[in-house]
């Protein structure tokens, strides 16, 4: 690095990354690989829980850059399976070809990453909450329930408290995807040819049911997740585990998995669904992860945003720093073209799944269509960047001729 050490002093840190999640845990870890001073602040304590356990295979090399093994007690996931349980037709996508991905519990997972920061060196606080930050032209000042900072630049991996977006007020729904998600986990999962060739395949599987969908999620140790989400608003008045017990018990194949299974976790409820953090970067912050957008978990793309989005920031903040132009308030602007990029395609395919016909036309009808197949494993594998891809060019122009 070319900072004269001068200019360093004047810092605590050279940045202070918000939130322990897999975004945080990212920018940290690169931006530390780096060598610069980093902090790494999370309010909980790790091991907590988290939802979002379907990985894709494009996060593969950003994992590798971290130099974690996220093969370690997780179960290997072949693809994606939709299914359409009143027609009895269900599509296979596969998606571990060239690049290998898992499901995995995040508790254990996050931890690693968090852990795995501290080890390359970044320093790393949990059970401390950032209170207050404010960013200007010669640092950053943060204020924590426990301490205060100064450093020269800040990452907002705050996942879906948005720190700075909610500060700004620059958080924009997005409206008609899924409204909330009931889910919980199950064990001991009796044998059966159904539940044999889940926990083979590993495959996510998504039947799509009249209110939204549900997902069925093959964890290690015959364990799995299963949640069911909504395209209404919550309602006030209702049992929404008995809401999820409906569907469970509405669906043969559900039924059939569950049986004799024993609930090990309790019913959760996520709603705050979709939006887009409107000033996702600016004067010496950044955003990444669900702090800079979050959608609709049908397609399973959160984590991987949060990694390819931190990876971005984490490098471009590391060339700014070393030759000190992080003050530049545009530094961002080139790296969130392309962020978007990966983020439209991903809502408008989400947008389209949603119109029924889609699911129907598209997806069920895929195998009489092997390039559209390959197009659609493709996103779904997170595979965004690359070009080349007709279905998605049809997304964002589609979407671009509505305006
Ligand atoms: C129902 C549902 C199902 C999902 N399923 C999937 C899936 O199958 N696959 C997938 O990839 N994604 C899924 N997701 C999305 C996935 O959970 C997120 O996209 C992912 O966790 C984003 O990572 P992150 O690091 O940005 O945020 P998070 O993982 O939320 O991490 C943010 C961290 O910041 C901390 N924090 C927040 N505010 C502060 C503060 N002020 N000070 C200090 N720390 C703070 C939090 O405690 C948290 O640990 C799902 C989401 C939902 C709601």
């Amino acid at each position: 690095m070319t900072m004269p050490h001068s200019v360093r002093n004047n810092f605590d840190h050279d940045v202070v990354v918000v939130g322990g999640g897999p975004a945080g845990s990212t920018a940290a870890t690169l931006l530390a690989q780096h060598g610069h001073r980093v902090l790494l602040l999370e309010r909980d304590k790790h091991p907590r829980f988290h939802i979002g356990e379907s990985m894709l295979p494009f996060s593969e090399s950003v994992v590798r850059r971290l130099g974690v093994d996220w093969s370690l007690n997780n179960q290997f996931k072949s693809g994606a399976v939709f299914i359409d349980e009143s027609t009895g037709r269900r599509m296979y996508f596969p998606l571990s070809i060239y690049r290998k991905t898992y499901q995995l519990e995040r508790g254990p997972f996050d931890q690693l990453l968090f852990q795995n920061a501290a080890q390359h060196g970044a320093q790393t606080h949990e059970e401390e909450k950032v209170v207050e930050v404010s960013c200007r032209e010669d640092g950053v000042e943060i204020a924590t329930d426990k301490s205060h900072y100064r450093c020269r630049y800040l990452v907002d991996a705050s996942g879906r408290s948005a720190l700075m977006g909610r500060k700004h007020q620059a958080i924009s729904r997005i409206e008609n995807l899924g409204k909330f998600a009931v889910y919980s986990h199950f064990d001991q999962i009796r044998p059966s040819a159904e539940a044999d060739e889940l926990f083979e395949s590993g495959c996510i599987y998504v039947p799509v049911v009249d209110i939204g969908w549900i997902w069925i999620i093959p964890l290690s140790g015959r364990r799995l997740s299963v949640g069911l989400v909504v395209q209404k608003e919550r309602p006030k008045d209702c049992d929404l585990e008995a809401l999820l017990r409906r569907y469970l018990e509405g669906s043969p194949l559900l039924k059939g998995l569950l049986e004799g299974a024993q609930q090990y976790a309790p019913v959760r409820v996520e709603a705050d669904f979709s939006y887009s953090n409107q000033q996702r970067h600016g004067l010496r912050y950044a955003c990444c992860g669900d702090a800079a957008g979050f959608l609709d978990p049908v397609f399973s793309s959160g984590v991987f945003l949060a990694f390819t989005s931190a990876e971005r920031i984490a490098d471009r903040i590391h060339q700014a720093l070393a030759e000190g132009r992080e003050a530049d308030p545009r530094l961002h602007a080139e790296d969130d073209a392309d962020y978007l990029l990966g983020f439209d395609t991903m809502r408008r395919f989400v947008e389209r799944f949603y119109q029924s016909d889609m699911v129907h036309n598209l997806f069920f009808e895929a195998d009489q269509h092997p390039q559209l197949k390959d197009e659609i494993a493709r996103l779904l594998s997170g595979d965004l960047w690359t070009g080349n891809n007709a279905l998605q060019n049809n997304l964002l122009a589609s979407h671009r001729a509505v305006g």
